[in-house]
């Protein structure tokens, strides 16, 4: 077990919030130095997932005092039971697949769209794909009104979250200007078990 005290750890982060000292006397030798060096912190954070107190307590704090109102509305509960264990864990606790692993990182199509695989709402378009080589499915742009962004502090940076804006599910973050050449200067790194393929989910309408 990678934490010998849960008690313990849990004390410390409530107090690590409100004082440092507080928090160094509650047990400067493991937790302080586990929590406070950065590197290490993210080991902390990507362990997260196999500890849902853990997870809860601090794994998503903007999710946690999130209050937006999505079309598609549902319990944790609900969510599980229509979700593989790691769909829920990426779309709904806003985990991250293995880069490299996804069934989209290298998928070229060249048309389709890519839906939410919480509630199928259309996200991407094939041509809005791009090998970006980060280990993701990479877009430069969405299908319009698709994709919310939300600040996502968190492992040292202010990073920007992507959301389903249909049903809030987690589909990764978005990065800018990092000049990949795309007409827009985006990067929707998006994990791939978010998303679903449909090669022709909106072809019937375009045929007019
Ligand atoms: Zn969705």
């Amino acid at each position: 077990m990678r934490f010998p005290s849960f008690p313990n750890l849990i004390r410390a982060f409530h107090t690590v919030t409100n004082t440092t000292n507080a928090f160094l006397r509650t047990n400067p030798t493991t937790l302080g130095r586990t929590i406070y060096s950065s590197p290490q912190r993210a080991t902390v954070l990507r362990s997260m997932p196999s500890i849902p107190f853990l997870s809860a307590l601090f794994g998503s704090s903007t999710a946690m005092a999130d209050d937006t109102k999505y079309p598609v509305s549902k319990l944790d509960g609900e969510w599980q039971a229509q979700l593989s264990p790691e769909q829920f864990r990426i779309l709904r606790k806003k985990g991250t697949e293995m880069p490299g692993s996804g069934t989209y990182n290298k998928h070229y199509p060249t048309e389709g769209t890519y839906t939410c695989t919480g509630c199928d709402a259309p996200l991407y378009k094939a041509n809005h794909k791009f090998d970006s080589g980060c280990g993701w499915p990479a877009f430069w742009d969405a299908v319009p009104g698709a994709v919310g962004q939300k600040p996502d502090p968190g492992l040292g940076m202010m990073r920007t979250e992507i959301v389903c804006n249909n049903c809030g599910g987690h589909l990764g973050h978005i990065f800018k200007g990092e000049r990949f050449g795309n007409p827009k200067d985006d990067r929707h790194c998006v994990n791939s078990v978010s998303i679903n393929f449909s090669k022709d989910k909106e072809d019937g309408k375009s045929e007019l």
